[in-house]
């Protein structure tokens, strides 16, 4: 459409670096030399429905097969307050380039699919190295969410055993207080996508020494996080057992979680450090939830995993045979209630073997 109409316009962003590595894409961003008004009229000429999602600063999402996709004008920063880039259009793919954040996140594709790297990304692409776009120090001081986008970028797409970019470290660990300036929103989300890469704990490991990490969750520590990850075996990771393992205060707070990712986080550790058997876990709260407690109590411990998915997988399966209904008449209100938590006690320390009659007679 944009080609059609005489405009460029370009994928660019995390859907080019992910293409090219053949990683998953979550969203496509597209660059434009359009204007936000021919944008919108471009859409409405073809038929494609178009939600100005961020027509401030140049953003609107064009919806096709019910995948959107955000398309933003050509921009260029003109000033910086350390938390908002203060931005203006500009003409160039090269001035989009340069406002963005790392080597790796300034790819452009086309239409057809050819790759343009106006900054010099790919190399740093191939080799997994994070790499500000200019100096590090001034890129961080317009914009401190980049010490976090740089750990985040670096636990998904840095080289492992390279190892974290000293100099951009140094940046980052120099200009940590701006932190104090983000929103726990935009730390939280931060944080929830750099525990959701393949493994984290080098990268926690690096702001735990440089003092970032205590600063966006004072107390966290990233040990059991490490060990976690090597025993676990889900196949996409949860952000929130991580979370549990990283530990610190206030996280419900600092990283803005909602009620029930921060239920989660306390369900964990509770159990965790509690001493329920993996079958009775199993039996609470499924299969999943119950390994992944067990998981985090050994990753605590340090303590290889023993076998436990025959257990598990009984609990799971486990269903306690008295309903409330049949023990009305006898027990009711409070004392029903208690009668049914100990009839269950019973039922769980058989090994879920006692029958209804056996109970019922208890
Ligand atoms: P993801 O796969 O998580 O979506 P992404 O690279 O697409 O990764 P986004 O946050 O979606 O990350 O941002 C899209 C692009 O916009 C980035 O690749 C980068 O070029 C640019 N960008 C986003 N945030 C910033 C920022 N704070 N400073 C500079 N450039 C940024
Ligand atoms: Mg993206």
């Amino acid at each position: 459409m944009f080609e059609d109409a005489g405009f460029e316009a370009f994928f660019v962003g995390g859907c080019v670096r992910n293409a090219l590595l053949k990683q998953p894409v979550s969203d496509f961003d597209i660059s434009t030399s359009a204007t936000p008004e021919q944008i919108l009229s471009l859409a409405e000429s073809v038929g494609i429905k178009a939600v100005p999602t961020g027509i401030d600063h140049g953003t609107i999402t064009l919806v096709e097969d019910g995948i959107p996709f955000e398309v933003t004008t050509y921009r260029k920063d003109v000033e910086t307050d350390g938390r908002h880039a203060v931005v203006a259009f500009a003409e160039t793919m090269q001035e989009d380039a340069a406002r963005r954040d790392f080597t790796m996140n300034a790819l452009y594709a086309n239409s057809k699919g050819d790759v343009f790297d106006p900054i010099g990304g790919l190399p740093d692409l191939e080799q997994g190295i994070v790499r500000f776009i200019g100096n590090p120090e001034d890129r961080i001081r317009e914009d401190y969410l980049r010490i976090l986008r740089f750990f985040r970028f670096s636990a998904w797409y840095g080289n492992a055993d390279q190892g974290i970019d000293a100099e951009a470290l140094a940046a980052c660990a120099e200009h940590q207080d701006g932190i104090e300036a983000l929103s726990a929103e935009r730390i939280g989300n931060e944080m929830r996508k750099l525990l959701a890469a393949p493994d984290p704990a080098p990268v926690l490991g690096s702001m735990g020494a440089s003092g970032i990490l205590a600063r966006v969750l004072p107390g966290a520590a990233p040990v059991t996080l490490a060990i976690l990850v090597h025993l676990a075996t889900e196949a996409v990771p949860d952000p929130m057992l991580r979370l549990a393992a990283l530990g610190g205060q206030d996280a419900k707070e600092r990283l803005r979680l909602s009620n029930s990712e921060a239920k989660r986080v306390d369900l964990y550790q509770a159990e965790a450090l509690g001493s329920k058997a993996p079958a009775e876990l199993a039996y609470r709260y499924g299969l999943e939830t119950a390994r992944s407690i067990m998981v985090l109590r050994f990753a605590f411990f340090q303590n290889p995993l023993p076998a436990i998915e025959d257990d598990l997988a009984l609990g799971a399966s486990a269903s306690f045979p008295i309903k409330a209904q049949e023990l009305l008449g006898q027990y009711e209100g409070h004392a029903l209630g208690e009668r049914l938590r100990t009839l269950e006690a019973a039922w769980i320390e058989s090994g879920f073997t006692l029958s209804k009659d056996a109970l019922l007679a208890l």
